[in-house]
């Protein structure tokens, strides 16, 4: 058992209309813990039955949750981020126990995570309708903003809290209610999100979290014509899925799905600053980011000098479990994510890439994969064309600006990309060039609760964080007032 310094945050049973709960049919699975292969505990399997009553009870409590004052939520929100904070160190144990990622990632998540939660409080008392000019004598044209109605998450592994958060802050500041699904190897943190989520002061049925089968519950979410909107971070593949699904009642879709982020060191850039910016960008989580670098593309003139300085700041990363003090590289989530990172560079080996580090499954054993570095990568190889979602840094070789923005586009996905040169045309040019949601100029971390975070293309659509997530939670109402 974890050693929690509040053990009640770590719940086995799901929580539907303020009540923990075991599924119908009383069958649980398994938790792992990725870093030693030890089960943590067990949650409910939970199918379509048990999401319905979810759903029917988020759809109970929200009139009295739409009709708080902006100000009334944005107080149980305050309450629900300072608990979040106040228990970080647990959070964080849970995190790296369920996921893998370092103690210092998780800790970093858990601040993160819980920005979300303070910032839609803050901007729930700023939702403002409009009036325009009537083009009549005797009317008014008033544009009113409303809650959208009965929520649905489904959230990924990768980052157990902050997927969350940043659906259910805008989600619940709006005045919507939500029914959440994680994701199977990551339970724990969302159950112990709702426990503080309880402790805060949010009412039963505004906020409920059900584990068990992503098909059945899934299905439920999409079908289910209560549920007036599908909030969804996860791969391109099941977000086409949902939306198929979603089709026929019609639901409001934010969608969060995969990238191809290229990152792109132009000759003038300052290459520590590079290095340093891919190291954050590719290494982090392990890899295992929608953001993380996938694509680096280097200008012919300071190709080797970046690899050779790349692969002196990966040769510093330590591998381990992220619990030990100095790790920053956990293991990969479970075996598949490492059989396609083999497969991502057996492919680039194949077609003649050159391996400059790493390369294979850890002496740790698990899921524990080297820090990789590979050069000599082209077009024609996987890790041109999928997520990698893994710690290899594939070194592209470009000549020409234009070519860098053509290679860099050059994929259906539009998530966020980076580069680093120092010219300001050039800057403008570029991130005016670059087909994605989101640019990071001379960084390689963009991700802040304060900007809106969302791709284009089949990356996804809607933005979450900043002024704009709690939009994708409202409809407009316009009132036509007459008889004046
Ligand atoms: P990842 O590669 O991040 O695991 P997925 O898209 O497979 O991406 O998973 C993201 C989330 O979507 C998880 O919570 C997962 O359980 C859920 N999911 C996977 N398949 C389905 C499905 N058919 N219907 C609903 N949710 C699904």
């Amino acid at each position: 058992m974890l050693r929690l310094k509040d053990p009640d945050l770590l719940r086995q049973q799901a929580y539907i209309n303020g009540q923990w709960v075991d599924a119908d049919s009383g069958v649980t699975r398994p938790v792992s813990n990725p870093a030693t292969g030890e089960q943590i505990g067990v949650v409910p399997l939970m199918g379509a039955a048990e999401t319905r009553r979810a759903i029917e009870a988020a759809n109970a409590a929200w009139p009295a949750w739409r009709k708080k004052s902006a100000r009334e939520r944005a107080l149980i929100l305050r309450k629900w981020n300072d608990l979040i904070l106040e228990n970080t160190d647990d959070l964080a144990l849970l995190m790296t126990s369920e996921q893998g990622k370092s103690l210092t990632e998780s800790r970093g998540e858990v601040a993160y995570g819980a920005s979300f939660i303070e910032w839609f409080g803050e901007e729930a008392k700023r939702v403002a309708g409009e009036t325009v000019a009537s083009p009549w004598q005797d009317k008014r044209v008033l544009v009113t903003k409303e809650p959208i109605g009965v929520c649905a998450a489904i959230t990924p592994w990768n980052f157990p809290i902050a997927m969350i958060t940043r659906k259910a802050g805008p989600a619940l500041a709006a005045g919507c209610p939500m029914v959440l699904k994680p994701a199977e190897a990551t339970p724990y943190c969302a159950l112990a999100l709702a426990v503080l989520a309880e402790r805060a002061g949010v009412p039963a049925g505004v906020f409920s979290v059900l584990t068990g089968s992503s098909k059945e519950i899934g299905g439920e979410m999409t079908s289910n014509p209560v549920v007036r909107k599908v909030s969804f971070t996860g791969s391109t593949e099941v977000g086409r899925l949902l939306m198929a699904q979603s089709a026929p009642t019609i639901k409001k879709l934010s969608l969060e799905l995969g990238g191809n982020a290229p990152f792109i060191v132009f000759d003038d850039a300052d290459l520590d600053a590079a290095v340093e910016g891919a190291i954050a960008s590719k290494y982090r989580n392990s890899g295992q980011t929608c953001v993380c670098a996938n694509r680096i593309y280097v200008q012919d003139g300071v190709y080797d000098a970046f690899a050779d300085k790349l692969v002196a700041a990966v040769e510093k990363l330590k591998v381990g479990n992220g619990v030990e003090e100095g790790v920053t590289q956990g293991p990969l989530i479970d075996d598949k994510a490492v059989k396609k990172v083999e497969q991502h560079i057996a492919d680039a080996l194949a077609k003649g890439g050159r391996l400059l580090l790493g390369g294979k499954r850890h002496a740790l054993g698990h899921s524990f994969f080297q820090p990789t570095v590979l050069a000599d990568v082209n077009d024609s190889m996987l890790l041109a064309h999928e997520e990698t979602f893994g710690p290899v840094a594939p070194l592209f070789r470009f000549r020409t600006d234009e070519e860098a923005v053509a290679l860099a586009n050059a994929t259906e996905f539009g998530l966020a990309s980076y580069f680093y040169s120092r010219d300001v045309g050039r800057i403008w040019r570029v991130a005016e060039g670059l087909e994605s949601g989101m640019v990071g100029v001379n960084t390689g971390l963009i991700s802040t609760e304060v900007a809106p975070f969302g791709g284009v293309k089949q990356s996804g659509l809607g933005r979450e964080g900043s002024r704009h997530g709690i939009e994708d939670y409202l409809v407009i109402k316009y009132i036509c007032l007459a008889g004046i």
